[in-house]
């Protein structure tokens, strides 16, 4: 068996992935139907509208997609058929799917959005479909777009603990790093940790090593998302090797956002050699023309691994995640069972 195939068959837990950034072509091509105008919803027009050029554009998708989920029916199909791919096409088991209740609630447009008891309903039912249909476990991780600023963070405070979803777990922080302090969002990242939510913000992905010390003393972060410029400071990786704090990496989204030069140069391998625990993840992988398989690939190519080694990331996903313990420990022996066949039929 190839290590490809051994990945494709694998069981795994995805923890950093985009609800509206796992859009693929496919359900981008029935929302544009629905709201036909802006976004092709012919195949040709949706492929050359959907491949990666670079990071300008993936925010023009990006925000072409965000505009096109307009109704509850919107956030519902996105999130089951979401749920679909990733358990029918990366034999995912369980995910902590970061959804971004501000840009569709908008609560700054008048004319525009859905009352968030609409939107909490919509993620809600598909997840419970989701468990039914596709045997997929999904847990939310709510974040407060920085872009937007504090009035976000009270709004995302706001939906967390007014109107928490069921399947809530997380609360988190993305967007752009450069010109977004995070030491504005301590008090909002208390109430939610008081609440009893596990922070996960982004950090580190576009600015220095300070970021992930930020996230840390100031955020209380539990699992940082990227963490890359954390190779750049020995005292922190050995922070995050003694405190076990997790890493959520996303090689290729690393690359596509020019966080990372070139793979070659991806600091995988340093939080490796430092024993920073870690997980793969895919962040918004169709439009960064990634799937969660392939960047299984990339990290069995960089850091060498065999099948065993491959199931272990796997399981350090696991271990990461904030999961109830019969799904760890379902997913866990899953991954075994999958290792054992594979090796015994070498
Ligand atoms: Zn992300």
């Amino acid at each position: 068996m190839s290590i490809s195939s051994f990945i494709a068959g694998l069981p795994k837990a995805e923890l950093h992935v985009h609800h509206v950034g796992s859009a693929s072509e496919r359900i981008v091509g029935e929302l544009a139907a629905r709201h036909p105008g802006t976004v092709p919803s012919d195949p040709s027009g949706l492929r050359a509208f959907y491949e990666f050029r670079d990071f300008a554009h993936f925010i023009e998708v990006y925000l072409a997609v965000v505009d096109l989920i307009r109704t509850p029916e919107d956030v519902r199909l996105l999130t089951y058929e979401v749920a679909r791919e990733m358990a029918q096409g990366q034999q995912v088991r369980y995910a902590e799917l970061t959804c971004t209740p501000y840009t569709s609630v908008r609560p700054h447009e008048a004319d525009r959005g859905m009352p968030i008891e609409a939107y909490t309903e919509a993620i809600e039912d598909a997840r419970v479909a989701a468990e039914r249909d596709f045997g997929l476990v999904l847990r939310w991780i709510y974040d407060i777009p920085g872009e937007a600023g504090l009035p976000a963070a009270e709004e995302t405070l706001r939906f967390a603990l007014d109107h928490a979803p069921a399947g809530l777990v997380g609360f988190g922080l993305g967007g752009p790093e450069i010109g977004v302090p995070r030491p504005q969002f301590r008090p909002h990242f208390d109430a939610a940790r008081a609440a009893g939510l596990r922070s996960v913000p982004h950090a580190g992905e576009t600015t220095g090593p300070e970021t992930v010390w930020d996230a840390i003393r100031l955020l209380g972060a539990d699992r940082i998302g990227h963490g890359t410029t954390a190779a750049q400071d020995p005292e922190l990786l050995a922070f995050l090797a003694e405190t076990g704090i997790p890493l959520e990496v996303c090689p290729s989204s690393n690359i596509a956002t020019r966080a990372v030069a070139s793979l070659a140069e991806h600091p995988i391998t340093a939080f490796r050699d430092a024993g920073v625990r870690f997980s793969i993840n895919s962040d918004d992988p169709p439009m960064f023309g990634t799937t969660l398989n392939r960047e299984y690939e990339i990290a069995a190519d960089l850091l060498d691994l065999d099948e065993a080694g491959v199931a272990e990331l796997a399981r350090a996903a696991v271990l990461a995640s904030f999961a109830p313990q019969d799904v760890r420990a379902r997913v866990l022996a899953e991954i075994d069972d999958h290792l054992v066949s594979a090796t015994a039929g070498a």
